[in-house]
């Protein structure tokens, strides 16, 4: 009797003297050491896969280790029950651009005044206690984990996230974030941003050093960032205002001033007569993944030529926090139409009153009915998993990936 399984049941079950006796033992102990694996079946009536699409009637089986071994329509396997979830599962969301430190600041910057006002207001109110701002990230991180948020793609500017990030079930991968237009500063602040990154990975955190925005970074850092090794992937804030594409087509406008205000020497800057995307992205290695956040006033134009720029952009949309600070929304058809890469992310709590991915999807829906909801929800999983280069664990339901779902029911969201 041979058998590549030790198994009591097939030595039971299998005739002693039947002929293909070894045949059939192998099949059946290859099948029961299968259903072994089986911990838990789920149906929904739509199953949003993450890809794209949705299996009507969907089920799913999950392993002990909490990895994926099927998706399809019938599903069984003998001692497990099905578990079945009214209206719809989708895979855990992936948050591409958040503010953890800034979670403090949540109801305290006035609403629709426009970018520049928005980040004059913060500089003059971002300080707080040490034990403030822990108890908000700490609260933060946790209200992410409720809302079915597996992965975050956080901004920082110090280490005040860093045990938090440690501590959670949450995939963090951070963005130190650099500012600095004066060229003679250049050097010393990309060693801030060096030492920030190595503070990350001492404790084991992933983290890339990328630029806060095109108008807030000298050539100079630029040219820094674009230096270092092994740094990806990036992201920049980039179009959130009006006026940061009059800055760069004709030198003017409300950003111009505030720059002025901040004590900055405006004096070689040279207007390209091209929108703020056309003028600066060039600057920016075009073979490392970039994620471009906001994008409110970005024409299909801007689209096209980045795309024939970069190799690999992903355009993320935080349609709260746009609606909080210019109280206008990206043209989202725009991207639909020249089927770029999206993601969805939730801005900190600065410029929203949640962070909740499932809200963003809402709020474009409400703005633009004809996305339909499994694009909508393959931007807020594999699109930001691929660009955070974590698509093995998660992003969709596929075999082999974490069995993270959440549960919608009409407009409710539960994280399983
Ligand atoms: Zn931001």
């Amino acid at each position: 009797m041979f058998c590549l399984v030790d198994c009591i049941a097939c030595a039971k079950v299998t005739p002693n003297n039947e002929p293909n006796g070894h045949l059939n033992n192998l099949y059946f102990c290859a099948a029961l050491n299968y259903f072994k694996l089986i911990q838990r079946i789920v149906k929904t009536d739509k199953l949003y896969t993450g890809n794209g699409d949705y299996i009507s009637n969907g089920m799913m089986a999950i392993n002990q280790q909490n990895r994926i071994v099927e998706v399809g329509i019938a599903i069984r396997s003998v001692g497990v029950e099905e578990e079945y979830f009214e209206g719809a599962l989708c895979p855990g969301f992936v948050n591409t651009h958040c503010h953890l430190e800034l979670s403090h600041l949540k109801g305290k910057v006035s609403q629709k005044t426009g970018i520049h006002n928005f980040i004059v207001e913060l500089q003059k109110i971002r300080n707080a206690s040490e034990q403030e701002k822990q108890e908000a990230i700490k609260a933060a991180n946790e209200e992410m984990i409720a809302a079915g948020i597996v992965a975050v793609g956080d901004i920082s500017n110090d280490l005040s996230t860093v045990q938090t990030k440690v501590d959670s079930v949450i995939h963090y991968h951070t963005f130190v974030e650099l500012f600095g237009f004066r060229t003679h500063l250049a050097d010393s602040i990309i060693e801030s941003g060096q030492q920030l990154k190595a503070s990350f990975a001492e404790v084991g955190l992933h983290s890339s050093i990328v630029p806060h925005s095109p108008y807030s970074v000298s050539d100079k850092l630029f040219e820094n960032i674009a230096a270092e090794r092994g740094n990806s992937p990036l992201s920049i804030h980039n179009q959130e205002s009006r006026a940061e594409n009059e800055m760069y087509e004709n030198k003017s406008g409300a950003l111009v001033e505030m720059m002025e205000n901040f004590g900055n020497d405006l004096s070689t800057f040279e207007a390209t007569g091209k929108s703020s995307l056309q003028s600066y992205l060039r600057k920016i290695s075009k073979n490392t993944p970039l994620l471009l956040v906001h994008n409110t006033f970005t024409t299909a134009q801007d689209i096209r030529e980045a795309q024939n720029e970069h190799d690999y952009l992903y355009w993320c949309f935080c349609p709260k926090a746009n609606l909080y600070i210019e109280n206008q929304l990206p043209n989202v058809p725009a991207f639909v139409k020249e089927n770029v890469k999206c993601t969805i992310g939730t801005d900190s709590l600065a410029s929203n009153d949640s962070l909740s991915i499932w809200e963003e999807i809402q709020t474009i829906k409400r703005h633009y009915t004809e996305i339909p909801l499994e694009k909508l929800i393959q931007w807020a999983t594999l699109n930001g998993a691929e660009f955070l280069g974590i698509e093995k664990d998660y992003g969709s339901f596929d075999v082999g990936k974490l069995g993270k779902m959440n549960w919608i029911r009409g407009n409710r969201l539960t994280s399983l």
